[in-house]
């Protein structure tokens, strides 16, 4: 964990782009509540493929015109150097300096992968295309990319993305703090030295955090599934016990030297900001 001291704590939230009218709002309303806290940043993600993408975009230079600093995600799965240069000459001109820059997932429907195979390739192409202009995040899996062969070769894969000009990265939630540290000590062995910020999801909906982790690969305790199972539909109970799990292993990511903290907030101020006001931050 020595390489990640060094740095100064980076606390940010990651909002995704809203659909609906009531939506928009809902995220209005959010982000006015959140920026109370004074994040370094907010993130907001993409969607591959069709009109996400675009509302990806409206949301980003909105909050970017009110003020906030916000730093796109960008896929380029299925996409092409044209339209991702169109996008990123776009936040270039509104003045945005900061890029979460993914490979993300294959929508159901889609059938090419398009120019990009990897966010490595994505990385070097930015670089290629718009040199420094932009600070680039990638994406970290602690617990492992749930299609990596192995977890030396999604190691090998993420100091891909470094080496192609990554500037630091946000890892895959995950609530077991000790997967974390020994990724950490797996990237010290192996030259990486970016800051690799823990990405932190709070409790809210039992079965949404089932899906949401079979799908991304994270893993959930079996003390931790074996208590909110047994709160059924009880939410309180399980916002109390999601609080005490989520910020006690934050605590220690902390003292341990993470080199700050991504809230994905899931477009809600509630749960993030109690964790954050529990931790002092
Ligand atoms: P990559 O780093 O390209 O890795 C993908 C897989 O390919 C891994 O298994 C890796 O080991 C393997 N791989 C990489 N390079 C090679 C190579 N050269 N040869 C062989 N195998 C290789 N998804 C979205 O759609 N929109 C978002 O906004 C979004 N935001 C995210 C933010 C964060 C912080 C995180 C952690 C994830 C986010 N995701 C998002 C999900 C992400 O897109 C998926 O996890 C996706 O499956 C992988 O994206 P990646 O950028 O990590 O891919």
């Amino acid at each position: 964990m020595e390489s990640q001291k060094k740095f100064t704590p980076t606390f940010s939230f990651e909002l995704f782009p809203p659909q609906s009218e009531q939506g928009i709002e809902n995220l209005r309303l959010t982000r006015k509540k959140l920026v109370r806290l004074n994040p370094k940043y907010f993130s907001v993600t993409f969607g591959a493929g069709g009109s996400t993408r675009e509302h990806t975009l409206e949301t980003v230079l909105e909050m970017q015109s009110e003020g906030y600093v916000v730093a796109p995600h960008i896929s380029c799965i299925g996409s092409t150097k044209q339209k991702i240069h169109a996008i990123l000459e776009k936040y270039q001109e509104a003045g945005i300096q900061q890029l979460v820059a993914l490979r993300g997932d294959m929508p159901s429907g889609m059938a090419r992968a398009g120019e990009f195979r990897y966010a490595s390739e994505l990385v070097a192409y930015i670089r290629e295309a718009f040199g420094q202009i932009f600070h680039i995040e990638v994406a970290a899996y602690p617990e492992y990319h749930p299609q990596a062969r192995s977890a030396q070769a999604d190691l090998e894969n993420f100091k891909r993305k470094i080496d192609a000009g990554a500037d630091s990265a946000i890892t895959q939630y995950f609530y077991n703090a000790d997967a974390y540290f020994h990724f950490i000590d797996s990237c010290e062995s192996m030259g990486i030295s970016v800051p690799v910020v823990p990405g932190i999801m709070p409790i809210n909906k039992f079965s949404q955090l089932v899906r949401f982790s079979d799908t991304c690969g994270a893993e959930i305790p079996r003390w931790i599934r074996k208590k909110l199972e047994g709160f059924g539909d009880d939410s309180a109970s399980i916002h109390a016990f999601g609080l005490d799990v989520v910020t006690e292993m934050c605590e220690r990511l902390l003292k341990e030297g993470a080199p700050g903290l991504h809230f994905y907030t899931m477009n809600r101020a509630n749960l993030t900001s109690r964790i954050w006001s529990r931790l002092g931050i």
